[in-house]
Order: structure tokens, then C-alpha cells, then sequence
């Protein structure tokens, strides 16, 4: 049976909300509700959901960026909380992030060299020769050259930020990358170029990725599984395959039939009715049952489980407990 390279159990992230009045009892907002994910060496595994769902909470607690308030981040079989300060120091050469705006994760007066030097440096990695070698050879494998040594953050394209951001992700050979909307600040043309770059990356540099979006074309694209979250909570996991996504939750089914379809001209897009709760008002049920054009009874008082449905498909719907599942799925 092969291991995840990352698990995440039953990880939870709350924040306190400002008390109103001194007197008033703390209350918390949870971002990321109780989610457990399996990450495999080798796979994208895409994260999608709409703004404020928190796909990026999950990806920079999963890194250690922010602490969570429970829950388990298990690296290669260790859990991530009990490292020592040295083993953590080592640990984030093995993991490396990429931000939506490469503008404001390069230093705006500092050159390429020195931002792709300074990760060398802090891990004390080779001589001063040895690194700009280095230095050379990933602005290579990201498509620029020694050219750009030089430059200046504002004298690139975007997506020539891009591609420095990316070899600052992978100068330190990582195993694992967290692509928080990486390319959703770019033009559609430039974007395919980084997903390309990216593909191509991942088979040298045998990475595995996490790759968050809220675009659905290039999330259906580049993985190959989705996990579908609301509300901070996972509410399907899908693989991607050539006959396309089938998502079966009625979120992920709204979500993706807002897909245009070049061939499919009675394509349905569901258009959602009704409030998004917000998490803290959640007392029971589905966190979904406010919007769901197939909610039931029972959705306002019990929790659906994510439940494997077929080989890596799980769904967290009671419906998916109902035989007339099939016959009510209008959507
Ligand atoms: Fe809709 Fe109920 Fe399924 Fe939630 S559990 S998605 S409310 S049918």
C-alpha cells in the first residue's frame, strides 16, 4: 500500500472574533472544520471552493506558516508538531510555497540573485560559486538565464515573476509545493506557460504539489484529484480522468456545471439560492442545508459523513445515503 507523503488529520483552524462588549463570552469563527486528506508522492491534489471557504488557511497550516488549533500534520509518517527547531529547519527545505502575487513575495529592491541566494544562504548550502551555479541552472529550468542575475522584481513580466517565484520554490530541491493560486493573477496565454513549466517541473524535480484555486478550468485541467471544500469543510474528494469530473455532492455539482462546455448545448448551469451561513451560526446539520436545492429534514439536524462512494470518490451528502439518490439528483 503506497504512504502519503502528507496527511492531514482532523485539522482544525479558529480564530477569535472581537468581543463586541467586555462582558461578552469569546466567540470563535472555525476557517478549517475538522478536515483529514492523504496526499501521495508524485500526484497534484488540487484544493477548489469559493473565496473565504479556506482551501488557503488549509495550505499554510498544512506548512506550518500558521498553527492550527487541533488536529495532526503528518510528513513521511512524523508528525509535524513534534519536530525539534533543527528538524523544522530541515523540514522547510522539503517544503516550499508559491503565492498567487509573485509581485509581492519577490523583495521589490532586491535583485534575482540575491532573493534566490538568500534560501541558499539561510541553509548554509555550497560556496559562493557553488551557488550562483546553482542560482544559473534553476533560472534554466524555470525558462529564463543569467540574463536576469541582475534584474530588478519591477523590470519582469508577471510571468516572469512567476518563474522566479517558482525557482525560489525549487532552488533547495523540495519533495513537496503548495500552489496557493498560482496562476490566477496572470493572463490566460501566460497562465498556460506556468502550467506547463510546472508539469514539466514536477517530473524532474519528482514534486508533489497541493494546488489551490477557485478556477475550475484549471483546477479540472492540472490535478489529479479534487477535493471539493465548504465552509471550511471537505465535502468531496474526486479523481480527474478522461471522461472529466463527476462530482456527485450538490455543491461540487453547482460549482462545476458553471463550467462552459464547447460541445454541451443543454448544459445546465445551477444557479445557488439562498445565505451562506456563516460558520460560527452552524448548530447542526449540513453546512450546505441553506442552499441546497435537495435538502432534506434530516440535513438540518445531522452532520453528513464524507463516505467513499467508489474508488477514490468520497461524498459527504445524506442523500448519497438515499436509493432514490439517482432519481432526485436533478441538478
Ligand atoms: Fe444538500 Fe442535505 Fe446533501 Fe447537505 S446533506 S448537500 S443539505 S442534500
Amino acid at each position: 500500500m503506497k504512504e502519503p507523503i502528507i496527511e492531514v488529520k482532523e485539522l482544525t483552524k479558529q480564530y477569535k472574533i472581537n468581543r463586541k462588549h467586555f462582558w461578552a463570552k469569546d466567540t470563535f469563527v472555525k476557517a478549517v472544520n475538522h478536515i483529514s486528506l492523504q496526499l501521495y508522492s508524485g500526484e497534484t491534489f488540487g484544493l477548489v471552493g469559493e473565496s473565504g471557504c479556506g482551501k488557503s488557511t488549509t495550505g499554510q497550516v498544512i506548512l506550518q506558516l500558521i498553527k492550527q488549533t487541533s488536529g495532526k500534520i503528518i510528513y513521511k509518517g512524523e508528525d509535524v508538531s513534534q519536530f525539534s527547531a533543527k528538524r523544522l529547519k530541515n523540514w522547510r527545505r522539503e517544503v516550499q510555497i508559491v503565492f498567487q502575487d509573485p509581485y509581492s513575495s519577490l523583495n521589490p529592491k532586491k535583485t534575482i540573485q540575491w532573493t534566490l541566494n538568500e534560501p541558499l544562504e539561510i541553509h548554509n548550502i555550497g560556496t559562493k560559486e557553488s551557488r550562483k551555479a546553482l542560482i544559473i541552472k534553476t533560472l534554466e529550468d524555470v525558462g529564463l538565464d543569467a540574463n536576469y542575475l541582475n534584474r530588478m522584481p519591477h523590470e519582469l513580466s508577471g510571468g516572469q515573476r512567476q518563474r522566479v517565484a517558482i525557482a525560489s520554490a525549487i532552488i533547495l530541491n523540495p519533495e513537496f509545493i503548495v500552489i496557493d493560486e498560482g496562476v490566477s493573477a496572470l493572463d490566460v496565454s501566460v497562465q498556460a506557460q506556468i502550467l506547463n513549466l510546472l508539469k514539466e517541473l514536477q517530473k524532474k524535480y519528482q514534486l508533489t504539489y497541493l494546488f489551490i484555486s477557485h478556477d475550475l478550468n484549471v483546477i479540472q485541467y492540472f490535478c489529479d484529484r479534487i477535493a471539493v471544500m465548504y465552509l471550511g469543510e471537505i465535502v468531496e474528494v474526486v479523481k480527474t480522468d478522461e471522461v472529466g469530473l463527476m462530482p456527485q455532492h450538490p455543491y461540487a455539482q453547482a460549482l462545476f456545471s458553471s463550467i462552459p462546455h464547447m460541445n454541451d448545448d443543454d448544459q445546465k448551469k445551477v444557479v445557488l439560492k439562498g445565505d451562506i451561513l456563516s460558520p460560527n451560526e452552524l448548530q447542526s446539520g449540513c453546512a450546505f442545508q441553506t442552499r441546497c436545492p435537495l435538502a432534506m429534514e434530516v440535513c438540518k439536524q445531522e452532520k453528513p459523513e464524507l463516505k467513499s462512494i467508489a474508488e477514490n470518490h468520497v461524498v459527504s451528502c445524506h442523500l448519497k445515503e438515499e436509493e432514490s439518490y439517482e432519481n432526485r439528483c436533478a441538478i
